[in-house]
């Protein structure tokens, strides 16, 4: 009987509570064993009671659950061989032969990482004699499929990570929120939200809030990124408006590669010498990730979590390592390494030109 082991690694999204539990229920239903891994590489290198054999029933309400409920750490064992070995060991000690990892691109790097090391990690593990080479034996191949978690939706090659929308609409209700006292007292907020290195969840935030200006790290401002934000905030003024809304990424630059913070854009927007707003900073935060998920993470937590153990169960040692994808509404395997490659070359939130436009529909653009 197959065993098959699904953990959650690296930031916790909304929807990796769908997803886990889709995996457990389809590996069960496919007639294979369940497992979980708690908190993420950690456990595997931990073993014991970090990997529990899961029921059905063990995952009762779990869609509704925000967070990870198997939990999630960052582990720094698992980047020393070292480590992987223990978490190999541990692994053929709970005859688990089979993993679906759920996790952002430093997770899913280290499972390809540990996929391609796992023949001499078998082989250094008889070598020392901590296991039986008819034991090993069994264990030949590690079949690893990828499950893309994450509220930046940075990884290339899938439209959607698991968790981005519920990022998106936390992001778009704070927005809402802060609004209607923005107006009530005609300020100006600069609102920060998260993404690291991908502006993906400022530029959408932009778009469904009709902000009047964005800052992403894939558009690095030009100098004269002062005058521009300037000019269409006071136009916007001008034309009646009592509110001001800046969304800023975390990972805002500039053309020579500074960063743009959020302080800058306020003590710019309040610049007595310039528009003089009374200007407040919103750093969402954490709040971001946290809550339930959104229709949308539930749904693509469970088919990636079903597609997940199908392609764990098909996998061939020889083709590369796979991640499940969702791509103009399908559900597709693709190579994961390629995307991760990808992801660094291409600009996600601009891959996207559609939405240019979509931001080109703030008042500033319209001519009387
Ligand atoms: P997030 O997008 O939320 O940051 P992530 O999966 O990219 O998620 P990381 O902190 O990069 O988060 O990685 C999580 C864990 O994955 C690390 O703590 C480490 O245990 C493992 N890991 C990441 N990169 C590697 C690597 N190159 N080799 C081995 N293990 C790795």
């Amino acid at each position: 009987k197959k065993k098959i082991a699904i953990m959650t690694s690296g930031g916790d999204s909304p929807g990796m509570n769908a997803a886990v539990r889709a995996c457990v229920r389809m590996a069960i239903h496919m007639g294979c064993d369940a497992y979980c891994v708690y908190e993420g590489y950690e456990g595997l290198v931990q073993g014991g009671d970090f990997i529990r054999q899961m029921d059905w029933h063990d995952v009762r309400g779990w869609l509704s659950e925000g967070g990870t409920l198997i939990g999630t750490a960052r582990c720094m064992a698992f980047f020393e061989r070292a480590g992987r070995l223990t978490a190999a060991k541990n692994m053929i000690l709970h005859g688990i032969d089979a993993l679906i990892i759920c996790g952002g691109d430093g997770s899913l790097t280290g499972a390809d990482r540990f996929r391609a090391e796992w023949p001499s990690l078998l082989e250094e593990l008889v070598r020392k004699k901590e296991l039986m080479a008819d034991q090993v034996e069994l264990y030949k191949h590690l079949n690893i499929v990828g499950l893309v978690g994450s509220i930046d939706n940075d990884l290339s090659g899938t439209d959607a990570t698991i968790g981005c929308y519920s990022a998106l609409a936390r992001v778009c209700y704070a927005v809402d929120l802060i609004e209607a006292t923005a107006s009530s007292h005609s300020r100006a907020f600069v609102i920060e939200v998260m993404g690291r290195h991908c502006g993906w969840l400022a530029l959408m935030a932009g778009v469904a809030t009709g902000a009047d200006f964005i800052f992403i790290p894939e558009k690095p401002r030009e100098d004269n990124w002062r005058e521009e934000m300037c000019g269409i905030v006071h136009q916007h003024r001008k034309r009646g408006k009592r509110k001001t809304i800046v969304i800023i990424a975390e990972g805002a630059l500039d053309k020579e590669g500074n960063k743009i913070t959020a302080e800058m854009v306020k003590d710019l927007l309040a610049d007595k010498q310039g528009l003089g707003l009374d200007t407040r900073v919103t750093t969402l935060g954490h709040v971001q990730r946290g809550g339930t998920a959104v229709a949308y993470d539930r749904m693509l937590g469970t088919l990636q979590g079903v597609e997940a153990v199908k392609a764990v169960l098909e996998a061939a040692p020889e083709t590369p390592t796979c991640f499940i994808a969702i791509t103009e509404n399908k559900i597709a395997r693709k190579p994961l390494m390629q995307a991760v490659q990808d992801t660094k070359e291409v600009a996600k939130a601009i891959e996207r030109q559609d939405f240019q436009m979509a931001m080109s529909l703030r008042d500033a653009e319209f001519e009387e």
